[in-house]
């Protein structure tokens, strides 16, 4: 077993692997309402050709955790197969799903037979006007369905992803705990990042983890979890001393780089060592052209040497991304 090590010593055991860049929802923070330019079929892994390249990362690159999303992974038609081989490899990894739920009420007990072991659904308002603002559909009742029928099937700990936009949803966010904790979600902040399609992100417009919790403070008394944080991107607060807690993801303002444990696979075959990474190594390419599994890990192994020490948003020359997180896999 060889480890996916970068200059800097930090060793990616955690992959996110892309299924698609497609997506049912347009929450404005990530694309416009009309959608994108989605890849073409031909440009897409097969499923076959997605678990080759788990099973590599896996069983000779030490990848321990694979979490699945997109663009949405739920629209994936292969997705139950591809977990269920992933969860057949040796040693067997921790196996989650990043979604927005949009159909997840049907098939969580699915995926849960098939060995998926949590899922981290995105929701940002629990009322259904702002639902409807922020993701242009009115879907709200899908959403809270298939949180619901995630935490039956046991997909648990159930997490929730949330993204506060000024004006829109960010004097909402104590109603979002409350409603959270009653359910048993786990609900995390996620500052808003400069990687939508439309190039819209305003650093001055951001919603920062220091506005988060003096709003949460307001309504909730918040303490530091005691668990050491490693290379989780979520700081975590206990809520009212009680055990219900809540993180905030401050990746703009508290960057958390030097401990980052993750690499990223595209939905098109690319290898990406961060998401704010201006170069991928093209894997699809490679293995379409025959290359055995120890030169596709060889190629993995090189395209983490170039992973640098840290995004850089905050600095004046700061270059979003050409691909929008959709595309990326968020
Ligand atoms: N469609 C799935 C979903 O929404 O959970 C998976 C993909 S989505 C790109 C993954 C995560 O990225 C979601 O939690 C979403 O809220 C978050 N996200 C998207 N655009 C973002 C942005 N510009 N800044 C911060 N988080 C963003
Ligand atoms: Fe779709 Fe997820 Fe992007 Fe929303 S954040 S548009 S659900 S990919």
């Amino acid at each position: 077993m060889r480890a996916l090590e970068d200059r800097y010593g930090r060793v990616a055991t955690d992959l996110r692997v892309s299924l698609t860049d497609r997506c049912n929802l347009r929450c404005s923070y990530c694309m416009p309402e009309e959608g994108l330019d989605w890849l073409a079929n031909e440009r897409l892994l097969s499923d076959d050709e997605v678990v080759r390249l788990i099973d590599i990362a896996v069983t000779i690159l030490g990848v321990r955790e694979v979490r699945f999303t997109g663009g949405e992974p739920l629209v994936r038609r292969g997705l139950v197969d591809i977990v269920q081989r992933t969860a057949a490899l040796a040693p067997r990894p921790e196996l989650s799903l990043t979604t927005n739920a949009l159909g997840l009420a049907r098939t969580a007990p699915a995926l849960a037979a098939a060995g998926l072991d949590r899922v981290n659904v995105s929701l940002d308002t629990v009322r259904r006007e702002t639902f409807l603002e922020i993701t242009r559909r009115d879907r709200l009742d899908d959403v809270i369905a298939g949180l619901e029928a995630a935490q039956a099937a046991g997909l648990g700990p159930v997490k929730i992803n949330a993204v506060l936009l000024r004006g829109v949803n960010d004097t909402q966010a104590a109603e979002l705990l409350a409603w959270s904790l009653e359910r048993d979600y786990h609900l995390r902040f996620i500052e808003q990042m400069p990687l939508d399609a439309q190039h819209g992100w305003d650093r001055a417009a951001m919603v920062t983890a220091d506005e988060i919790l003096a709003h949460l403070e307001t309504r909730f008394s918040l303490s530091p979890a005691v668990e050491p944080r490693g290379s989780a991107p979520a700081e975590l607060f206990r809520v009212d001393g009680g055990t219900g807690t809540v993180g905030v993801i401050a990746s703009v303002t508290r960057p958390f780089c030097g401990d980052c444990d993750r690499v990223r696979l595209t939905a098109d075959g690319q290898v990406r060592n961060c998401l704010f990474a201006r170069e991928e190594s093209d894997l699809r390419g490679a293995m379409r052209d025959g290359a055995s599994d120890e030169e596709l890990a060889e190629r993995w192994l090189i395209a983490m040497r170039g992973k640098r020490p840290g995004h850089g948003i905050d600095d004046p020359t700061f270059l979003q991304p050409d691909r929008p997180m959709s595309a990326i896999g968020g």
